[in-house]
């Protein structure tokens, strides 16, 4: 389709290396999409360039608004997730921060679960405080306080499952539920789940659903998944990234203006490194989470640890709702790469300090979804304002399992509570 390059058309070398006639031919077909960098996109015509519609996936009109490579990943993500609209931000963080952003103003208020990932409540805290926007904790483990924390100025209710240190996992569906009775717009953090464990736009079966459920959307959702991809998505530790998911037009335009007039974007080659490992997304998700169900089995048998949480596990807060959601009795549910052990309360702080700094396999480090398994140990009473009635006593320590053998894992469990958690 193109013709050989004519004898350049400019006298100039400088002008001649950018205006070049030469195009590649069409029809490249490789494992890997291309990867397509701008900030300023051509118009063929001025008439062009005004007729452009940029809210939409018709055409491209500014790097921040979209390119093939931006586009491809979105669509990636709503199969993922089973959603119709995303967009893409720096981190997972700057995905709850567009949420909330895009959806409450002044004189709103935003219910946010006590277990919440921390950096979601300070931003409640500090920014949204100060636009004259108030939060308040609500206890996921209780619909009924949910509903109880509802007012007319009730706006939006974030959602976990399970909470991110202490694992607890909640009726999801039943606070979905409550949301949609009180006409509640209703945002899951669905990091842990990832598309993966459940589908937050299809919480139940059809047969679970009463009649107004299964209305116009056809099945109990979430209005808003947030994702972390920073996670399980990426994969590797080495990029930050988020999206937002929605199911819903009239919403993801709001989401998608407010995008805009943020100037949030993210860069082509973090886009592709995402691209290029979700592919390989379910096999690792299973593959973490098979490690970390040997870890946890392994830490019930260590009389070192007081209490076990892990949603697959009996005994573990809210298991009989993970069991309900991601399980469905058929023994083969998802649960992710992450759990939490609380140290009897007869070790001190510096003791399981110590144990966190004698693993030799586990780096002490936040996040994660990638290859190394992570070890972080977290001040409960720091975070709560009163220890929760269901943790027992203790020093909980949060593991998240990489890609390691299950063995060498165990064993470097073993040595360092040999070396630091004596049993007198
Ligand atoms: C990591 C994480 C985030 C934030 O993601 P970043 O990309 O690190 O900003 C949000 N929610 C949950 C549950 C997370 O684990």
């Amino acid at each position: 389709m193109h013709d050989k390059p004519q004898k350049p058309l400019l006298p100039h070398l400088s002008t001649g290396l950018i205006h070049h006639p030469y195009l590649a031919p069409s029809g490249f077909e490789a494992p890997q999409p291309g990867v397509f960098k701008a900030s300023t996109v051509y118009f063929p015509s001025v008439a062009a360039m005004r007729q452009r519609e940029w809210k939409d996936k018709s055409s491209y009109t500014y790097g921040l608004h979209g390119t093939p490579t931006t586009y491809l990943l979105e669509e990636r993500l709503c199969a993922l997730e089973g959603g119709l609209q995303c967009v893409l931000v720096p981190s997972g963080l700057a995905a709850l921060a567009l949420v909330a952003l895009s959806v409450l103003t002044t004189g709103d208020e935003v219910l946010i679960p006590d277990n919440a990932y921390g950096p979601n409540k300070a931003l409640a805290q500090g920014e949204l405080r100060h636009f004259g926007i108030s939060h308040r904790f609500y206890d996921p483990m209780d619909p009924e306080d949910l509903s109880r924390h509802i007012t007319p100025q009730t706006r939006l209710v974030w959602l976990e499952a399970p909470g991110s240190v202490s694992m607890e996992f909640p009726n999801l569906p039943e606070l979905v539920r409550r949301c949609r009775a009180h006409g509640v717009l209703c945002a899951l953090d669905n990091t842990w789940g990832a598309g993966l464990a459940f589908k937050p736009f299809d919480l139940l079966e059809d047969a679970a659903l009463t009649p107004s459920e299964s209305g116009s959307q056809g099945s109990l959702s979430v209005d808003i998944s947030a994702h972390a991809l920073t996670k399980y998505p990426s994969g590797g530790g080495d990029v930050l990234m988020g999206s937002v998911i929605t199911r819903d037009a009239a919403l993801h335009l709001k989401i998608k203006l407010c995008h805009m007039r943020l100037g949030l974007g993210v860069a082509a080659n973090d886009a592709e490194t995402v691209l290029r490992s979700l592919p390989s997304m379910d096999l690792r998700y299973k593959a973490h989470d098979q490690t970390a169900r040997a870890l946890a089995a392994w830490w019930q048998t260590q009389s070192q640890c007081s209490q076990l949480m892990h949603p697959a596990f009996e005994g573990s807060p809210g298991h009989a709702h993970w069991q309900a959601l991601c399980d469905r009795n058929t023994g083969q549910g998802l649960a992710a790469g992450l759990f939490s052990v609380m140290i009897d309360a007869r070790f001190s702080q510096a003791q399981v300090d110590a144990f966190c700094d004698g693993l030799k396999l586990f780096k002490i480090g936040y996040s994660w979804g990638g290859p190394v398994s992570l070890v972080v140990p977290y001040d409960i009473a720091s975070m709560r304002s009163t220890w929760p009635s269901h943790l027992r006593p203790g020093t909980l320590v949060r593991f998240s399992t990489g890609l390691e053998s299950a063995h060498d894992l165990i064993l470097d469990l073993h040595q360092a509570v040999q070396a630091h958690l004596p049993i007198a």
